[in-house]
């Protein structure tokens, strides 16, 4: 199996150093992995209250950082990838900045709604006094958004709204279909992301019903621990592997150069 979302200790909440997560990975048997820390928010003119990203001086470090891993791993692939931040104001200097650098695929995610970080457990409280179905239907226009952007090859936690348990009342399988379709429309993968089984909400990103949508819809499919601590690389692998075999899914995307290609799960 892969897990291509790895955080390293340089977007200052994460632990430990690429090697660390490189020995956990092959002490658990995985095949391939990829670094996907934080990109420098500085860079996307964006100033958060809490650090959550690398600073803009260390993201050629952390290239060169993962380059040299790729070096000395031995039968593990390893590759660079990056998590970006998408703003729709932005998208001009996101893509300019994303040539400037060699990435083997870019993840997507959002964080930010204006500037709320509503993944971020500090600004969770944020949350009781909105009203959460026109919350749900802000988060995923900015999705469609990115998707449509063709700016990244990954959506990372595309449902990660639900981090905290907050649920819209209406059902949402309407929007899970939209959702796949627009996916699929502009060639974006998504990632079966593990690290929700550890939020309050105490579920993969994305949920079994957008999941089953993408897979009707042949969305491409990616797997990632969004590890923060060397001790999460492949967290609830095996429970995905059996999980992705009973909804018949049979091969994952991985990438080089930001070009797709598959291996049998
Ligand atoms: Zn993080
Ligand atoms: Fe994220
Ligand atoms: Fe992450
Ligand atoms: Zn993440």
């Amino acid at each position: 199996m892969i897990d291509y979302h790895l955080h390293t200790k340089r977007c200052g909440h994460a632990t430990g150093l690429p090697e660390d997560y490189l020995l956990r990975a092959e002490a658990i048997g995985l095949q391939e992995i990829g670094f996907s820390d934080h990109f420098p928010l500085s860079l996307l003119g964006h100033t958060p209250k809490a650090k959550v990203t690398m600073e803009s001086e260390e993201l050629v470090d952390y290239i060169q950082d993962i380059e040299k891993l790729k070096e000395k791993a031995r039968i593990m692939k390893v590759k660079v990838g990056i998590e970006i931040d998408y703003f729709p104001e932005v998208e001009e200097k996101i893509g300019r900045l994303l040539e400037e650098y060699a990435f083997d695929y870019v993840i997507g995610s959002i964080h930010f709604i204006g500037d709320w970080d509503f993944t971020h457990p500090a600004y969770a409280e944020g949350y009781r006094n909105l009203d959460i179905d026109r919350l749900y239907v802000e988060y995923f226009e900015l999705i469609e958004k990115a998707c449509r952007s063709r700016l990244f090859d990954i959506i990372g936690h595309i449902d990660v709204i639900k981090k905290f348990g907050y649920r819209p009342g209406t059902d949402l399988g309407p929007l899970w279909l939209k959702m796949a379709c627009v996916l699929r429309e502009t060639g974006t993968c998504i990632e079966l992301n593990t690290s929700g089984r550890d939020a309050p909400v105490g579920e993969f990103y994305p949920n079994q019903p957008l999941l089953e949508a993408c897979l009707a819809e042949r969305v491409p499919l990616t797997l990632g621990s969004d590890a923060h601590s060397p001790e999460q690389v492949g967290r609830y692998f095996p429970e995905v592997k059996s999980l992705l075999s009973e909804i018949g899914c049979r091969e994952l995307a991985i990438f080089e150069n930001r070009v797709i290609s598959s291996v049998a799960l």
